[in-house]
């Protein structure tokens, strides 16, 4: 086939000219150089892309980890065209329309039912769905008449989005230092990960639940009464794939309760089958006060986010505002928005339909074998996975950060295969209705990609 042909593969497959793609000031790009040598998608189905000029590309990112039941399914193409035309747009503020109480219903019920996660906001992406959370964290504690809680606790080597509450949670150095102070009142955990004892783990590292610790050590000194709220990502995915070790979840949890501080779990990947669970809250088995997600949410065909709570944090709302006054002075026009709703629904179905969180759990040992076939491969140093998430890193050429996993991700694109990459390391999730053949295939075409970029 075209796609396994790297040397008919052309350095750019782009038919926009020059100055029409100018305008796009486009994301977490190098514009100048994307636009000297674009690559441009033009149609996706299943478990692939094909480029503009048609070469097969095989998705190992679920495009940005978020289209967890394939692309262009049938059943979730058919419910936004339907509800596009019966319903395009509706208020949530003060009206409603029935899919956003359905959803929401059906998400607090059957993805992670009895936990007592029984409300959830819904919001227009990632980064809003954090901003939620971390505010709903702050006037929770005000409405119990702890307005002396103003901290958050984020996470080195974290990403939250790109809100201001999410980049001064969050501990990645490029995402915060353009922008000038963050929000004050903000700390943040060491990380869980350290190459020197957790190199080529399998899962989750036995080494480092005692950097759990690291949180009493913000409790003595700052006190406890300042501090609202703990976020973090259970694996924490834009930074690398940074795995908990065994434990470390579980005794945060703890460490919270011990001092009235809220946790939050930043499931925008980890949610909807990443880890084979509804939710990795559900994998590790930690309960956190609230749970942000996105992506899976709608099997990223419509942007849309959430904020689950949990009961006493909702109810706490109801309780501290008097008559039928409006309890939290927070939404977007978006919010529960008909079209994502009616893809979240039908996302939902295929999701149970199909099986596929079942699916992606019993994919993960295999996902794990031949991933970790890598190791001795040339640069990497370390190869991390959880379900089907997994990271390769390399080791950096020097004084050219992130060019080495750079070239593996052209060089692997231009052999059909598309792979993540952030800072030294080539991130991995590819959609849960993966077959064992393309797992196969993503990791010998890494292998020849690393082999070819020595
Ligand atoms: N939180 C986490 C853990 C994420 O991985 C992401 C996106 N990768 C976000 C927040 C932000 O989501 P969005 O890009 O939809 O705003």
């Amino acid at each position: 086939t075209r796609m396994s042909a790297p040397s008919t593969a052309p350095e750019t497959n782009c038919n926009i000219d020059q100055a029409t793609l100018g305008a796009f000031w486009m994301p977490f790009t190098a514009n100048k150089a994307f636009k000297r040598s674009p690559r441009i998608l033009a149609k996706a189905k299943g478990m692939h892309y094909w480029t503009e000029d048609g070469h097969k590309v095989l998705d190992g990112t679920a495009g940005l980890w978020c289209v967890n039941a394939g692309h262009c399914n049938e059943r979730i193409v058919s419910a936004i065209q339907k509800q596009a035309a019966a319903l395009d747009f509706a208020p949530t503020f003060n009206m409603g329309h029935p899919l956003a109480f359905e959803y929401a219903h059906r998400l607090c019920q059957e993805l992670m039912p009895g936990k007592g996660l029984d409300q959830v906001f819904f919001t227009m992406c990632g980064s809003t769905a954090v901003d939620t959370a971390l505010k709903v964290a702050l006037a929770y504690h005000k409405a119990r008449g702890e307005g002396s809680r103003f901290r958050l606790i984020g996470r080195e080597r974290a990403y939250h989005g790109v809100g201001f509450g999410g980049i001064s949670v969050g501990g990645m150095l490029p995402n915060r230092r353009a922008f000038g102070p963050m929000l004050p009142g903000v700390d943040h955990l060491r990380t869980t990960y350290d190459r020197e004892h957790q190199a080529f783990s399998k899962g989750q590292p036995e080494w480092g639940a005692h950097l759990a610790e690291d949180l009493e050590r913000l409790v003595g000194l700052h006190d406890a009464s300042t501090i609202a709220a703990v976020i973090v990502e259970p694996v924490s995915g834009s930074a690398g794939v940074l795995v908990p070790p065994y434990g470390y979840l579980k005794r945060l949890r703890e460490i919270c309760d011990a001092h009235g501080i809220l946790l939050i779990f930043d499931e925008v990947i980890t949610a909807f089958g990443r880890l084979g669970k509804g939710m990795g809250a559900e994998y590790f088995g930690v309960i956190p006060d609230m749970v942000t997600c996105a992506k899976g949410l709608t099997n990223a065909a419509v942007p849309a986010g959430a904020t689950f709570v949990q009961k006493h944090v909702y109810d706490t709302f109801m309780g501290a505002t008097p008559g039928d006054g409006i309890e939290l002075f927070h939404g977007y026009t978006y919010s529960g928005h008909p079209l994502a709703m009616a893809a979240g629904l039908a996302t939902l179905d295929v999701y149970q339909d199909e099986g596929l969180f079942e699916r992606a759990a019993a994919l993960a040992p295999y996902w794990e074998e031949t991933l970790h076939a890598l190791k001795g491969h040339p640069h990497v140093v370390d190869i991390r996975n959880l379900g089907l998430m997994g990271a390769v890193e390399l080791v950096p050429r020097a004084g050219k950060p992130g060019q080495r996993a750079f070239q593996v991700f052209t060089t692997a694109l231009h052999k059909g295969v598309m792979v993540r990459v952030t800072g030294e390391t080539i991130a991995l999730s590819p959609p849960l209705i993966v077959e064992k053949g393309q797992i196969d295939q993503i990791v010998t075409t890494l292998s020849q990609a690393l082999h070819e970029v020595a």
